[in-house]
This record gives structure tokens, sequence and C-alpha cells, in this order.
């Protein structure tokens, strides 16, 4: 069985987010969305409210489940017995950021990370803009699932 954790904050889950997920489906069995916690951390949106949006956005989806974890990515990927991390990249910047925690989650815990690119009508979405429109009352419903 060919299992994937897509871990993030999804603070919140964005339609960048969703067109990973979508596409990634049919590489593997199971992908687990798993929202990393980390109490140092200031969300926007409680762990409550972002696994709720996450769960129904995928609602029927069979081949999804919903997580939350605390501590190194690779070890709850152990815990899960998922052979994969999945990671979208959206420029450069990502590439960087990731291409170091790739190659040491591969070394080190020999989980291997499996990387897609962002669709280019959805490359610039980020939950952090999402976060800062919505911070200023503006409508960001165009950035998110429904
Ligand atoms: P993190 O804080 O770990 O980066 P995020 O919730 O921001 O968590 O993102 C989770 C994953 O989704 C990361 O691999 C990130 O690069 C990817 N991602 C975020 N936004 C997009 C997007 N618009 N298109 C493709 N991938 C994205």
């Amino acid at each position: 069985m060919r299992k994937a954790v897509f871990p993030g904050s999804f603070d919140p889950i964005t339609l960048g987010h969703v067109d990973i997920i979508e596409r990634a489906l049919p590489l593997f069995d199971e992908i687990i969305i798993a929202i990393g916690t980390n109490a140092s951390k200031q969300n926007m949106f409680s762990l409550e409210k972002r696994m709720e949006f996450i769960s129904s956005t995928f609602k029927g989806q069979t081949k999804i489940k919903v997580a939350t974890y605390e501590g190194l990515t690779a070890n709850f990927c152990k815990e899960q017995k998922a052979q994969f991390i999945l990671r979208g990249l959206r420029n450069p910047t990502d590439f960087t950021y990731e291409q170091t925690i790739a190659q040491a989650n591969d070394k080190v815990n020999g989980v291997d990370s499996i990387f897609l690119i962002a669709s280019p009508e959805y490359s610039y979405i980020s939950s952090s803009i999402v976060r800062d429109i919505a911070r200023n009352g503006g409508d960001f419903s165009a950035l998110v699932p429904k």
C-alpha cells in the first residue's frame, strides 16, 4: 500500500493545497493530510476549525484521511507506515527550503519526498495571503475551497 503524508499548517487550507492533493490521488492508495501542531506558532484558525475545513473539503473521499501530529514529520510517517511525504512547490524559494529537509528525511529516516509543482493558476496562493486578506476584512473566497 502506497501511503503519503501531506504535512502542513493548513491555516487555512487553500485551493493550492486542494490542487496538489487532487493531482496526487492517482499516485497513492492513501493520503494523510497531517496538520503539524507547534505550541510556539500563532495560528489564525484553531486546530479544530482547520481540521473541519479539510474534512468538509474532502468529504466522501475514502483515500484521504485527516490527522494532527506533534514533533518530526518523519516520525509521524513511521508511526503511520507511510513511505512518502508529499509537498507542493510554488517557486524556487519553496524548492530551496524543501531540498535539505527532503534529503535529511531520506538519509536519516528513509522517508522519501514526492514534490508536485503548483499549477500556474494557483501558484500565487498561500495561507498567509488568505490570512492577510481575512485580517483586513477582504474577500478571500476565490482562494479557498467552498
Ligand atoms: P507549511 O507551513 O509546512 O509550509 P502549508 O500549509 O503552508 O504548510 O503548506 C503545506 C504544503 O502545501 C507545502 O508543501 C506547500 O509548499 C504546499 N502549498 C501551499 N500552497 C500551495 C499552492 N498554492 N500550490 C501548491 N502547493 C502549495
